[in-house]
């Protein structure tokens, strides 16, 4: 579809290098509105502006902290990815998704990261496909 070779162009003309601020800092800010369904001192979820799944969120530490993506983890992190994990548990839990979901890392231009600022998507509502595109 469009939104998905978009996806993918956003993906592959974004600088994995770049920690400059992401779009997400606005949205954790409130300086653009998001629709947040969780949010506590370290952790913040809100919907996909572009959902691929009936539910599709994305669950995202407020301090980025260097963690521009999953490949830039350090021991630093393992606190915060514990708690994203554990986010994503909670809030598919509330979005009632207890048949199942998927819980997606981009990371890359090869794995058609766009934002680079680390975030887990949470994917359910539809039976999900493997392998993944
Ligand atoms: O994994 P990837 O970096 O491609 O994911 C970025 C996600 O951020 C996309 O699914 C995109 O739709 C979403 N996004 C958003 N709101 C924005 C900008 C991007 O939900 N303002």
């Amino acid at each position: 579809t469009a939104a998905m070779a978009s996806e993918k162009e956003a993906a592959l003309a974004a600088s994995p290098s770049d920690d400059s601020p992401t779009i997400f800092d606005k949205i954790i800010n409130k300086q653009i509105p998001a629709n947040i369904v969780y949010e506590d001192e370290h952790v913040l979820a809100f919907r996909d502006i572009s959902p691929q799944a009936p539910t599709h969120i994305l669950v995202i530490p407020k301090l980025r902290n260097g963690l521009t993506g999953i490949s830039k983890a350090e021991e630093k992190h393992f606190e915060i990815l514990g708690r994203l994990l554990y986010t994503a548990k909670i809030v598919a839990k509330q979005e009632g998704l207890d048949d199942g979901f998927r819980l997606v890392i981009n990371d890359g231009p090869s794995g058609c990261q766009s934002v680079y600022h680390l975030h887990i998507h949470l994917l359910g509502g539809r039976q999900m496909n493997w392998p993944p595109g």
